[in-house]
């Protein structure tokens, strides 16, 4: 039996858009292949509002996140880390030989504009990396207030993680200024892993182009001139913009507001719920709106609550790393309405004997 995904990722994906995932292949460098790609990326557009160039990339968001510190790192980078996938940017920083610190904060906590504007005023760095919402401790980032700290240093550049945040809550990336924004689509889009959808400004475009080496798989310059041919440099999943392009359909059907509405309304029965009978992990202000980390204040077992609520065909996840059975987490994201979070609340109750 297959089990609802209440785990941050991969999240539940939903029938209609499965059945996309079995259209017989197209060859990618056709005219049919463009039209799918202008047709996402319209909708992409639509959906984002922002000027920059949209890329589809293939690999899951790691790969993504190198490709924007090969292309954006040339004096030195900035990892602001508050969590697990933030310190994974320092560590693909480093492991590409790029000079790099890491600026962090305990896991649990946000990352505060003031610590980041001091940083900057070393005058030591070109590019800051952050990640907007801490899959790891369920901790959303004050992203606005954090770009305009980073607003102050001009010539710095900004990349954000919104992997867990891209089609969960708005982000206005050209007011905020953002430079690359990237998400895999198995987090808020809803859709199997394997594709990243990239948003490059022109700024840093133009710092891509005074870096002799970078890299080559995920060479923005490369990208961006099969990006205006809708093309790929090579071959794309054609499955998954399929599949994306039917998610955007159904969102931008339902209304921006409503698809943004239905996750907070999700993660905010999913916080006072946390209130009743745990705690909240994440500070309040800045808990996630497509998880709930929930403080295991009673210390139960969260191993066994999964295999229990594996039984009914619903499954969550434990605290990441350090965190395990000290947290647990409940994704709100994908192909799960309200309904089924009811479902998995009352499950745990009576697992637990809370009722
Ligand atoms: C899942 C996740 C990643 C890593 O994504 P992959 O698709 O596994 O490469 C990075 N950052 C955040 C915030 C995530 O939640």
């Amino acid at each position: 039996m297959f089990k609802k995904l209440f785990i941050p990722g991969p999240t539940q994906v939903g029938p209609e858009i499965l059945q996309t995932l079995a259209r017989p292949q197209i060859g990618h460098r056709g005219k049919e292949f463009e039209s799918l790609y202008a047709s996402v990326n319209s909708r992409l557009k639509e959906f984002l509002r922002t000027r920059s160039s949209i890329y589809l990339i293939t690999a899951s968001a790691t790969g993504a996140m190198e490709g924007a510190v090969r292309n954006l790192v040339k004096k030195r980078c900035l990892n602001v880390t508050c969590g697990a996938f933030s310190e994974r940017w320092n560590e693909i920083t480093v492991a590409n030989g790029l000079p790099a610190d890491a600026l962090s904060v305990e896991w649990g906590q946000p990352n505060l504009p003031d610590s980041v504007d001091k940083a900057l005023a070393s005058g030591k760095y070109d590019t800051v990396t952050v990640v907007h919402n801490e899959t790891s401790t369920g901790v959303m980032n004050p992203l606005s207030e954090i770009s305009r700290a980073v607003k102050k240093h001009p010539g710095v550049l900004l990349a954000v993680d919104t992997v867990t945040s891209m089609a969960v809550v708005d982000i206005p990336i050209d007011e905020l200024g953002l430079d690359v924004v990237l998400a895999g689509t198995q987090k808020g889009f809803g859709l199997p892993a394997g594709l990243t959808v990239c948003c490059v400004s022109e700024r840093a475009l133009e710092r891509a182009r005074t870096i002799e080496h970078r890299g080559y798989y995920f060479d923005f310059l490369d990208i961006e001139e099969y990006h205006r041919k809708n093309q790929t440099p090579a071959t794309p999943p054609i499955p998954f913009l399929y599949a994306l392009d039917k998610r955007l359909e159904l969102i931008l059907a339902m209304g921006r507001d409503r698809w943004f509405g239905r996750h907070l309304a999700m993660a905010e029965r999913t916080r006072r719920w946390a209130d009743e009978h745990f705690a909240r992990f994440a500070p309040k202000g800045y808990e996630s709106v497509s998880l709930t980390a929930v403080k295991n204040t009673r210390g139960v077992s969260i191993e066994a609550l999964d295999k229990e609520l594996g039984k009914r065909g619903m499954t969550l996840s434990n605290g990441y790393g350090k965190l395990k059975e000290k947290t647990f987490r409940i994704g709100h994201m994908g192909d799960l309405a309200m309904e089924d979070l009811e479902t998995l609340l009352g499950s745990i109750e009576e697992i637990l004997g809370l009722k």
